[in-house]
C-alpha cells in the first residue's frame, strides 16, 4: 500500500512540476499579449443596477440571471456560475468584476423575458430599466407550486430556503409550504401550510399533505394508518411525493411495486394524489413520462389519483421555486386542496395547457349517450421566447391523435387552439399533453429542460362501460 502511494505521489510531483511548467509558458504568452492590449483592470468592481418594471410602470420583483457574454471571457473572469438573484419590487444592484456580460430579466413562464448585453466598467453608470409584459394567461387558471421547502426544513439550511420574493419573481401566485415534518406558511404569500410527511424508522416514503393543523405520526407507522390519520380531516389533500426518486424516499421503490400491485403489506395507491413531476427530474423528461403512462394505466382501469407536480425547492437560486409547477382554478391557496382532490388541474415546466371533452374539462365526468364520438378542444399557449413542438391526445394509455404545433410568428406568443372529434366509446379517461421544443434554457440558465406539459384526465362514462 505504502509502496503504491509513493509511485502515486511521485506520479503527482512529475505532473504537477509539468502542469507548472505549462501554466508560467501560458502566463509569459500572456504577459507579452498584454502588453499589447491592457486587459480591464479585474480589481476595480463595477455596479450594474436594474430597474424593472410592467407596462404600467409598477415595480416588478423579477429573477435576474448575469453570465460572462461568452466562454472566453468567462475564464478570463474565472466565472464558473452564473450570478442569480432576485430583484425585489424590481430593484436589484450588483457588483461585479470588469467585464462583458449578458443580463437575463424575467418573471416566469407566462411573461416576456428580457435579455441584453452589459459592458460593465468602473466609474460607469450601468443602469437599466426593463419592462417585463404579461404574453399569455389562461382565464382563470392560476398557477401553484405544490412542494416548497422554506428555512424551517432543516435540508433547505444550506440553500436559504424559498422566500415569498422567489415564488413572485417566478410569477407563480399560490402555494403549499411542506417543510419537513413541520407545519408552516409563508409570511406575504398567497400560501396554504401543510407538510412533507418525511417517514422515518421505517421509511415508506415522503407524503405532502395541506392544510394540515397537526402532524401525523411519522415514525413507527405505516402507509395505512398514515393515511387515515391524514384524512380524518375530510379537507386535507394528500399525495405521495417522488414515488421513484432515490431509493430510501420513494414509495413505489420501498413497497416493491410493480405498475399494478404492491409486494410489501400496507402499502396502497388510495391517497388523492401522486406527484407525477418532481423538481428533481425537470431536466429528466424519460421519468416523467414513465410515471404518466403508469397513471394512464390505473385511471383506465378506474382508479381516480391527481396528477400533481411541485419544484421541491429548498431554495432559490440554484432551484427556483415553480419548476414545475400545478395550475388549478384555485382563486386562492385556501382552495387548493378541493381542486386537487377533483382533479380539476394540469401540471407544466412553462406551456399552459387547457383541454375539453364535450365542454368538460380534467377532473369532469362526461357521461351517458354522448361519449360514443367526443368532441375535443386543446389550447397551447407559449410566451414569444419558448417554442412548444407536439400535442398529444391519450385515450386510456393509448396515443389517440397527434401533431407538430406550427411555430408562432417569430416575437409572437404561441396560441394553437385546435378542435377534433374522436371516437371514444369504450375508453375511460381522455388526456392531453404537451412537449418539447425550446427556450427554457434562458429562463432557467440550464440545458436539457424541455418544454412539457400535462393535464388531469377527463372521465367518460356510459352505460356499456359500467357494465365492463
Ligand atoms: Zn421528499
Ligand atoms: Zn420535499
Amino acid at each position: 500500500m505504502l509502496h503504491m502511494y509513493v509511485r502515486h505521489a511521485r506520479a503527482f510531483v512529475a505532473i504537477s512540476s509539468a502542469l507548472a511548467a505549462l501554466l508560467l509558458v501560458v502566463s509569459r504568452v500572456e504577459s507579452l499579449s498584454s502588453s499589447a492590449s491592457t486587459p480591464p483592470d479585474t480589481r476595480e468592481p463595477c455596479h450594474i443596477s436594474l430597474h424593472i418594471h410592467d407596462p404600467e410602470g409598477q415595480p416588478l420583483t423579477a429573477r435576474v440571471r448575469v453570465t460572462p457574454a461568452s466562454w472566453r471571457e468567462r475564464l478570463r473572469l474565472s466565472q464558473i456560475d452564473d450570478l442569480r438573484r432576485v430583484a425585489d419590487g424590481g430593484e436589484l444592484t450588483l457588483t461585479v468584476p470588469p467585464g462583458s456580460y449578458r443580463v437575463f430579466v424575467s418573471h416566469g413562464p407566462e411573461w416576456s423575458l428580457a435579455e441584453f448585453p452589459v459592458a460593465a466598467t468602473p466609474n460607469a453608470r450601468n443602469e437599466s430599466a426593463v419592462e417585463l409584459a404579461r404574453e399569455v394567461s389562461l382565464a382563470g387558471w392560476h398557477g401553484a407550486d405544490l412542494h416548497v421547502h422554506t428555512h424551517s426544513s432543516r435540508d433547505a439550511e444550506a440553500h436559504g430556503g424559498v422566500t415569498t420574493s422567489d415564488l413572485h419573481a417566478e410569477g407563480v401566485e399560490l402555494a403549499a409550504i411542506t417543510d419537513h415534518n413541520h407545519i408552516g406558511t409563508l409570511d406575504g404569500f398567497d400560501s396554504v401550510g401543510g407538510a412533507e410527511v418525511t417517514t422515518w424508522a421505517p421509511e415508506i416514503g415522503h407524503f405532502n399533505a395541506f392544510p394540515l393543523r397537526e402532524l401525523p405520526r411519522w415514525s413507527g407507522t405505516n402507509p395505512v394508518a398514515l393515511l387515515k390519520e391524514l384524512t380524518r380531516d375530510p379537507r386535507v389533500f394528500v399525495q405521495i411525493n417522488h414515488p421513484r426518486l432515490d431509493d430510501h424516499i420513494a414509495y413505489f421503490k420501498l413497497g416493491g411495486f410493480d405498475g399494478t400491485g404492491f409486494a410489501q403489506p400496507d402499502f396502497h395507491l388510495n391517497a388523492q394524489g401522486l406527484e407525477v413531476w418532481n423538481g428533481y427530474d425537470l431536466a429528466r423528461p424519460e421519468h416523467v413520462f414513465a410515471l404518466l403512462a403508469e397513471w394512464r394505466r390505473w385511471q383506465a382501469r378506474g382508479q381516480r389519483i391527481t396528477a400533481t407536480g411541485g419544484s421541491d425547492s429548498h431554495g432559490a437560486p440554484s432551484h427556483p421555486p415553480g419548476y414545475p409547477r400545478t395550475y388549478t382554478r384555485a382563486a386562492n391557496a385556501n382552495q387548493l386542496a378541493s381542486e386537487l382532490r377533483g382533479g380539476r388541474a394540469f401540471v407544466t415546466n412553462g406551456p399552459l395547457l387547457e383541454l375539453s371533452v364535450n365542454g368538460r374539462g380534467p377532473g369532469d365526468t362526461v357521461t351517458s349517450s354522448d361519449v360514443q364520438r367526443v368532441k375535443i378542444e386543446m389550447r397551447v399557449l407559449a410566451p414569444s421566447w419558448m417554442r412548444v413542438d407536439t400535442l398529444e391526445l391519450w385515450a386510456d394509455d393509448k396515443l389517440a391523435w397527434s401533431t407538430a404545433i406550427p411555430p408562432a410568428a417569430p416575437g409572437s406568443p404561441l396560441v394553437y387552439v385546435t378542435q377534433l372529434e374522436v371516437p371514444a366509446a369504450s375508453a375511460r379517461v381522455i388526456q392531453a399533453v404537451a412537449h418539447g421544443g425550446s427556450g427554457l434554457d434562458r429562463l432557467l440558465g440550464r440545458s436539457g429542460i424541455e418544454p412539457l406539459a400535462f393535464t388531469n384526465a377527463v372521465h367518460l362514462t356510459n352505460a356499456a362501460l359500467a357494465k365492463r
